[in-house]
């Protein structure tokens, strides 16, 4: 007996639940083909980004062919590369087509940021839309992909399974932040990076504090070192010391008690306020003898943890530097001020917002090759076929069908009520 069903819509999406459906989702797409109509080739949409900045693009000119051989059209909005390095001219080069304007026409659009309201109000009824969509935050952009009746996929929502990596746009771009947030701190440091043995004497290396030695932590390690300079690095989930040490960095022991402190999908668990005011108390001499410290410490779905107070930015010397990597969920320094450069007891401390588009080039390639794995994930014969039991399209999809379907934004949204 099979234990699935599944239906063809006119846009050429096919839905597939388990037995009796999963919560909160239809069986049934509500405009089934009538069989033996011709499929019309569907369309893939990369629009210019119009978040403020955004310099990134969703689709690079190398991934037109892998989208066309998988029986899809490309279509790209005069433009949307050029911020990032990519003219139109190469985008035709692998056979896609540039036009003016595409967003209302397409039956899968890519985006690297969320689309406005008004350009969520042109889509296409039904069209699939990929990208961040800032899931947790934009209660009315989510909405409105519902009024769209649209079926959205929040890439921050992609499970950190080992099958998933490939299609894991927030790693890869949290790896363009931690190579980036250490250049920064290396221009704006007042000394040098590396150790340098000069005619003019010995200049001693540059100490740098990384705190949370996740994705973007490890690569600041590694950049960091890379340059020269001597790298200590903390996180509270005690698998990480050897990755940082296996990166040349020393792992900064704290009498803390960390052995619950990673949750199952590999993300840190948030602590009790008192663990937080004990870690901050053992971290001050080390922030006070770094030159440049670099907060990338979060917890998934919670204000970043405050590290760093007032107090301990006082304790370093003056001309250091703190690039808060944490600024997007409010920063891990106290004095942080998010998408601002302030000094303060003459440390200066960047607080970046987007760093990832700051290197557009490498970054759009990254982003457009998870997103570009993804999609051919839920792409067959050049259908979109959404297998609601696989947790690869089930953890990402947002809206579906007119309704919002993930039970994580949905507690979020009501909470924001
Ligand atoms: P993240 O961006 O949510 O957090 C950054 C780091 O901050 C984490 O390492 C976390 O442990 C740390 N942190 C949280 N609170 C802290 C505190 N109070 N003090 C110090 N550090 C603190 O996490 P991330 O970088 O996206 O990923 C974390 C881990 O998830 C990775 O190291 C990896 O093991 C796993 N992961 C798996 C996959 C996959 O399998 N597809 C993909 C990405 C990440």
């Amino acid at each position: 007996m099979p234990t699935e069903e599944s239906k063809v819509g006119k846009e050429g999406l096919t839905t597939r639940n388990p037995a009796g459906g999963l919560a909160g989702i239809p069986n049934e797409l509500s405009t089934p083909i009538a069989p033996g109509t011709a499929r019309a080739v569907l369309s893939v949409s990369v629009p210019r980004e119009t978040v403020a900045g955004e310099q990134r693009v969703a689709l690079v000119p190398e991934l037109v062919p892998k989208l066309i051989q998988a029986g899809l059209e490309v279509h790209v909005q005069a433009g949307a590369g050029a911020a990032a390095g990519f003219p139109d001219s190469a985008y035709q080069a692998q056979g896609a087509r540039v036009e003016a304007d595409r967003f209302g026409h397409a039956d899968i659009v890519l985006r690297v940021r969320p689309p406005s309201l008004e350009e969520i109000a042109s889509l296409k009824e039904g069209a699939v839309l990929i990208g961040f969509l800032e899931p947790y935050t934009n209660g009315p952009g989510i909405q409105a992909l519902a009024a769209r009746k649209a079926t959205a996929f929040a890439l921050e929502l992609m499970p950190r399974i080992t099958r998933a990596q490939a299609m894991d746009a927030i790693s890869a771009m949290s790896t363009v932040a931690g190579y980036k947030a250490v250049l920064l701190a290396a221009i704006r440091l007042t000394k040098f990076f590396p150790l340098l043995m000069t005619a003019a004497g010995t200049v001693s290396p540059a100490r740098v504090l990384v705190i949370g030695a996740g994705v973007a932590g490890l690569q600041a390690i590694a950049t960091a070192h890379r340059l020269g300079a001597v790298v200590e690095a903390y996180d509270t989930r005690p698998a990480v010391k050897e990755q940082v040490e296996s990166l040349g960095a020393t792992f900064v022991e704290l009498a803390l008690e960390t052995q619950d402190a990673e949750a199952k999908t590999g993300y840190a668990k948030a602590q009790s306020e008192e663990f937080y005011q004990r870690q901050r108390q053992q971290l001050l001499p080390y922030v006070a003898a770094a030159d440049a410290v670099i907060p990338t410490a979060l917890v998934p779905g919670r204000r970043a943890p405050l590290l760093i107070t007032e107090e301990m930015v006082r304790s370093m010397r003056p001309g250091s530097v703190i690039v808060d990597l944490a600024a997007e969920q409010g920063g891990n320094c106290e004095l942080a001020e998010p998408g601002q450069e302030v000094e303060r007891h003459g440390v200066l401390i960047i607080a970046p917002l987007n760093l990832p588009s700051t290197v557009p080039f490498h970054a759009s390639q990254m982003y457009a090759r998870t997103v570009t794995n993804f999609l051919l994930h839920l792409v067959k014969e050049g259908r979109v076929n959404l297998d609601l039991g696989d947790e690869l399209t089930r953890g990402p999809l947002v809206v579906h069908q007119g309704e919002i379907v993930s039970a994580v934004v949905n507690a979020a949204l009501a909470t924001k009520v």
